[in-house]
């Protein structure tokens, strides 16, 4: 996988982000609850440590993310305040392929993970 480039839905090629480098370590990671885990020009692959199920996926800052919209079925949707991920993707492109999932609730950090066998980047 190229370390910079546009990620892109593998179903339509729709453009889902702005331009994004590869972060070369893991410092900058925020784990605050209800803050962004990633700053945004970044995205890293998951090792696993932050959210359940997340290894080997795409993780962004949600500012980066365009060209989506929320998933039709509104169970996926749960949360508090924002966003909770715990009931499957949410997250869909603009043409409705699903893409991954948005967590944005007030005790998690908050993230975009996308799922990699859904899109591909551009480099
Ligand atoms: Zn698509
Ligand atoms: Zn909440």
């Amino acid at each position: 996988m190229s370390k910079t480039g546009v990620f892109i839905c593998k179903k339509c090629s729709l453009t889902l982000t702005n331009p994004l480098v590869k972060l070369s370590n893991l410092d900058s990671l925020n784990d605050n609850d209800k803050e962004d885990l990633i700053q945004t020009g970044n995205y890293f692959v998951s090792n696993g440590e932050f959210y359940t199920d997340a290894k080997g996926k795409i993780i962004i800052n949600k500012k980066d993310l365009k060209n989506f919209k929320y998933h039709p079925d509104s169970t996926r949707l749960n949360g508090c305040c924002g966003l909770d991920g715990l009931d499957g993707l949410n997250i869909t492109c603009k043409n409705g392929h699903e893409i991954g999932t948005e967590y944005s609730d007030c005790w998690i950090p908050h993230c975009i993970i996308l799922e990699p066998e859904l899109i591909r980047i551009k480099a």
